[in-house]
């Protein structure tokens, strides 16, 4: 609990540093908080960065923080991904593919209270702004086609904050052969001896650990620069959303 706390107040004083830097400004904090994540699948740089215009960057649209881009540093994106990351056929299908990673979202944290426990500051089920419940029923959960394989990135804190999903949430592939378009490596964002997943399931893990930036319980350092090292990318909180939320994580508790 107490850990929590001061994880709490490590955001806030982030966020905090953060509004005093002005709006819009990019610091280069080693923290990944609410206000500030975007999430890498896999090694970023792929993209040649031929297909952004100079300064639209995506990560400076939205954060504060220092972004795991994925667009090797050489200001790619602008929507188009360039030739280096295919692109999701529509927005629409993708964005149902985020409802309903969205809805097994909730219902895990209705349906397991560990889950929920996971996922809040405080395991208070009073309906605060950082309930886990209200938060995931309240935010937006919208994907967002910026042209590189992260996975979402999720500014704001609680009730005020947003969930953007990223291409590379539609691509996650378990397949080896696809190193550089969307491969996941279980390895890298799961401390256990084995994990099985579907590609639902890592989606719903995407959408949890977005979720936990936004009510403060998930901070990580991460730079988004290969190679990403488990503590950039959440292993810890990670693995408790496998454990905790995922039907076949039960076994570990
Ligand atoms: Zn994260």
């Amino acid at each position: 609990m107490h850990r929590r706390i001061s994880v709490l107040l490590a955001v806030l004083a982030v966020s905090l540093a953060a509004a005093l830097l002005g709006a819009g400004a990019a610091s280069a904090s080693p923290l990944d908080p609410p206000g500030g994540t975007t999430d890498s699948q896999t090694t970023p740089g792929d993209d040649p960065g031929g297909g952004g215009g100079g300064t639209s960057d995506p990560c400076d649209l939205y954060t504060p923080d220092s972004c795991m881009g994925g667009d090797g540093g050489s200001g790619g994106g602008g929507g188009g991904g360039g030739t280096g990351n295919p692109s999701p056929p529509s927005a629409q299908v993708v964005q149902v593919m985020v409802d309903n990673a969205r809805l097994a979202a909730k219902k895990a944290l209705v349906d397991k209270p560990k889950c929920f426990d996971l996922l809040s500051l405080t395991d208070s089920r009073s309906p605060g702004t950082l309930n886990p419940v209200r938060v995931i029923d309240t935010v937006p959960v919208t994907y967002v086609n910026d042209g590189t394989l992260d996975f979402g990135y999720s500014p704001g804190l609680g009730v005020d904050g947003r969930i953007s999903i990223l291409p590379g949430f539609y691509f996650i592939t378990f397949d080896p052969a696809y190193q550089n378009q969307g491969y996941v490596d279980p390895s890298l964002y799961f401390d256990l001896p084995a994990v099985q997943l579907s590609v639902a399931d890592m989606q719903l893990v995407v959408i949890l650990h977005e979720l936990g930036h936004l009510t403060g319980v998930n901070v990580h350092e991460g730079d988004g620069r290969a190679p990403l090292l488990p503590e950039e990318v959440g292993q810890e909180f990670n693995t408790q959303i496998y454990v905790n939320c995922l039907d076949q994580g039960a076994a570990y508790q």
